[in-house]
């Protein structure tokens, strides 16, 4: 890629918990970033993570990695119920220390905490816990509805029988931005902030197995195999008319006209746009 001229690098590790595998990252974003030396490139690099690793010992080697941003998924009610370590310790509480300790340090990282919330959760002290770093530019929050993952039985008990979560969303923001607290929606949106990475050309999720695919969502979706890694050769196979189907994002007539058409360029959602096949455009969720 460097060869190709591309001047910009970001390695995001996501899926499951990729901090068990901490020690291979941080061998792979050293290996990366020493590729980059000399070569006019930049490397970042960033970790989706539920931050019950996530030590002092950890952020300092991953900093030193490369690692600048972290997004740390909390759910409310369903954390330690979803979110079970070996031992059975409590994973939310690891991770509410986890995330003290690092914003005690002097380093110059962001970290999202996403808060996944049903309609139930009504209970904001853990806010309170942060109040000391209210001005810290570092801390963003993101308040989300839980998303329907696990056993559906379980989901569908946290939605306290179809009962939308929206007024208790509203209530969470709310209280955050009370308290001081700086929600990611209300940061500066700029160029394509509201473009999903699967439509852009230069962007590729490597599974664990070596498929090669788009988006991080649909990951049993047949479109969402377009290559795979050929170890012995060492190189990656990319089949680009499978990725068009994703990446070709031409703009449509009615994209002209949207107030949306800097921050999304028909590139909002490249999954949606292929279920919703009567349409060229992917903003069903704009
Ligand atoms: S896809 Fe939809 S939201 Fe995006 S620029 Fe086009 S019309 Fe606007
Ligand atoms: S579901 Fe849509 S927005 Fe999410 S990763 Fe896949 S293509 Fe992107």
């Amino acid at each position: 890629m460097l060869e190709q001229g591309k001047k910009e690098i970001i390695i995001s590790w996501v899926g499951w918990e990729p901090l068990r595998k901490k020690d291979e990252i941080i061998r792979f974003n050293n290996h990366i970033r020493s590729m980059t030396i000399n070569k006019d490139a930049a490397f970042f690099s960033n970790v989706i993570t539920n931050g019950c690793l996530l030590n002092e010992d950890a952020v300092r080697s991953l900093y030193e990695s490369g690692v600048t941003y972290y997004e740390l998924r909390l759910d409310k009610t369903a954390h330690d119920q979803q979110r079970i370590l070996a031992n059975d310790a409590c994973v939310f509480q690891a991770a509410e220390k986890n995330i003290h300790n690092m914003l005690k340090s002097e380093l110059n990282f962001t970290l999202t905490i996403q808060v996944s919330i049903t309609a139930v959760d009504l209970e904001f002290s853990f806010y309170d816990t942060f109040f000391p770093y209210k001005e810290d530019r570092r801390l963003l929050f993101k308040i989300i509805e839980l998303g329907k993952c696990g056993v559906n039985d379980f989901y569908l008990l946290l939605q306290n029988n179809g009962k939308c979560a929206n007024n208790t969303l509203k209530q969470h923001k709310e209280y955050l931005k009370s308290l001081g607290f700086t929600l990611i929606e209300e940061m500066k949106k700029g160029i394509l902030s509201n473009g999903c990475y699967a439509a852009s050309q230069d962007m590729f999720v490597i599974r664990a197995d070596g498929k090669i695919g788009k988006c991080t969502y649909a990951l049993d979706d047949e479109n969402n195999n377009i290559g795979y890694l050929d170890i012995e050769n060492n190189r990656m196979v990319i089949d680009y008319n499978a990725e068009d189907l994703w990446a070709y994002n031409p703009l449509d007539t009615a994209c002209y006209v949207c107030k949306n058409l800097a921050t999304c360029c028909n590139r909002s959602c490249p999954l949606e746009k292929q279920k919703n096949l009567g349409s060229n455009r992917c903003c069903i969720n704009l």
